[in-house]
């Protein structure tokens, strides 16, 4: 009997799983495991946590739910916490595996951590096979290889709209033959090191982590109110459920993908029409495969200061007043403000909101970009190493922008975006 172990990581869902779907073609009975890696607790040179209490939050909901969808199919979740080369050895020791099953990463430190896993597989002969299961385009069908991807968003776009197709679904297995997984122990926010979490009512949406749920969003979003078709008009606002789609977190977290989101779209699209709104989703969800290339094609250099670019530019010495200050919303400029509350007491920002913090950071408080990047880091629930880090480096010049300096007059877009003020007052209780 060949025993193969599928190592969960951001791809905590059973539908459309590519990984786990080759672990049960390739063996008689498969071990699920999800480790809480050590590394993702601790607090950066940036001065934040890796993981702050909403991510984490969320990551334990997702993981409930995931158990609960593997019983359900006759399996279940095996949950480990301290080095992954230390605990996947250790469960592929115990179960007599002889293949590792897993998400292939893009990222730096993600990388990192797989070659140390594949190599301490190697030692007692085992092999760690990896797959993309994040973005709507397979690598391998892109009409480019990704040393060329294009250095502009609409070059890529055009290119792959026209000579390549979205990955289709993967069924959703019907049973899973596991050995008896025993009842799963999660820790607690404050094993992790953590403070709980209190949901403060002025939140746009109280994010529930897991697969079913991210399911339940997808249904609402779409069907029950039909926002869907008129998200291009409302995607820039800032108050409320509906004015952009909220997949982020579960997208962040694999709870669902971004080609089962496509599918529906072609089935929502069938039934109610399609117009400029539901096309502007398939365009957002392509900046995010977009920037998952970008990642895989600079690697390293995207967590550098200069980037992808080769500057001289030099900062003022950092201001750690002003990076305390923006983090907690008191910069003294209210739109700035009222988007960092909202981070800091909910873990969600919008585009719009993101966009200017950045550009707030940069440009006027002139403090490295890896310091804002870094706070996202920690505070977002639906933090994603390639969309975070992409976007910042973009938005500091450093990046695939085509423009040099993408500089946001913050008074205009408060005028623009929040005429009447209504989000700073939700905020920040004043107009
Ligand atoms: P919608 O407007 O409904 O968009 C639908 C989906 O398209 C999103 O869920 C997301 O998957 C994708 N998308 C939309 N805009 C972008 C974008 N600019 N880049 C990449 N994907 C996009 N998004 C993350 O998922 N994780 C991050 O860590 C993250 N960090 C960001 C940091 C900065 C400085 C900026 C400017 C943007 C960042 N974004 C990030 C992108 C974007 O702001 C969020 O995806 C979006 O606000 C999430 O809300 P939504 O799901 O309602 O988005």
């Amino acid at each position: 009997m060949t025993t193969a172990v599928v190592w969960f990581k951001t791809d905590l869902r059973i539908q459309d799983n590519e990984t786990l779907i080759r672990a049960l073609e390739q063996s008689d009975q498969v071990v699920p495991v999800y480790c809480f890696d050590d590394a993702h607790f601790q607090t950066t040179k940036f001065g934040v946590k890796k993981t702050g209490k909403f991510r984490a939050q969320f990551l334990l909901e997702s993981l409930a739910d995931l158990d609960a969808g593997l019983r359900a199919l006759g399996s279940g979740l095996l949950i480990v916490r301290g080095k992954p080369e230390e605990e996947i050895l250790k469960i592929v020791k115990s179960y007599s595996a002889t293949k590792v099953f897993a998400k292939n990463e893009v990222a730096f430190e993600e990388q990192q951590t797989e070659k140390c896993v594949a190599n301490a597989l190697a030692k007692i002969n085992c092999t760690l096979e990896t797959v993309n299961t994040s973005t709507l385009y397979d690598v391998a069908h892109l009409p480019f290889a990704i040393k060329d991807l294009p250095d502009i968003f609409t070059h890529f776009r055009k290119e792959v709209e026209k000579n390549s197709n979205v990955r289709k679904v993967f069924a959703k297995p019907l049973c899973i033959t596991s050995p008896n997984i025993p009842p799963m122990q999660l820790p607690s926010l404050s094993e992790l090191g953590l403070p709980q979490i209190n949901i403060d009512s002025r939140a746009t949406i109280v994010f529930k982590g897991g697969e079913s749920n991210a399911h339940k969003r997808l249904q609402h979003y779409f069907y029950e109110t039909k926002a869907i078709s008129s998200y291009k008009l409302t995607r820039n606002g800032m108050i409320g459920e509906n004015y952009s789609s909220k997949f982020s977190a579960w997208l962040a977290h694999g709870c669902i993908s971004a080609n089962t989101i496509y599918e529906e779209l072609n089935k929502y699209e069938t039934i109610h029409g399609s117009n400029e709104s539901t096309y502007w989703l398939f365009f957002e969800l392509l900046w995010r495969d977009y920037f998952y290339f970008v990642m895989q094609k600079f690697g390293k250099k995207l967590f550098l200061k200069n980037g992808i670019k080769d500057l001289k530019a030099s900062l003022p010495k950092f201001n750690e007043k002003y990076f305390s200050n923006w983090k907690n919303g008191a910069t003294g400029v209210d739109f700035i403000d009222a988007n960092m509350l909202e981070l800091k007491c909910t873990g969600y920002m919008s585009n719009r909101g993101r966009q200017n913090v950045a550009s707030y950071l940069c440009n006027d408080l002139k403090i490295d970009w890896r310091y804002g990047a870094a706070y996202f880091e920690e505070q977002l629930i639906d933090y994603d190493v390639c969309s975070n880090w992409g976007n910042w480096a973009y938005l500091a010049g450093v990046g695939n922008d085509p423009r040099p300096n993408r500089y946001f007059n913050i008074d205009k877009q408060a005028k623009d975006y929040d005429e009447d003020g209504a989000f700073r007052k939700w905020w920040l209780g004043k107009k």
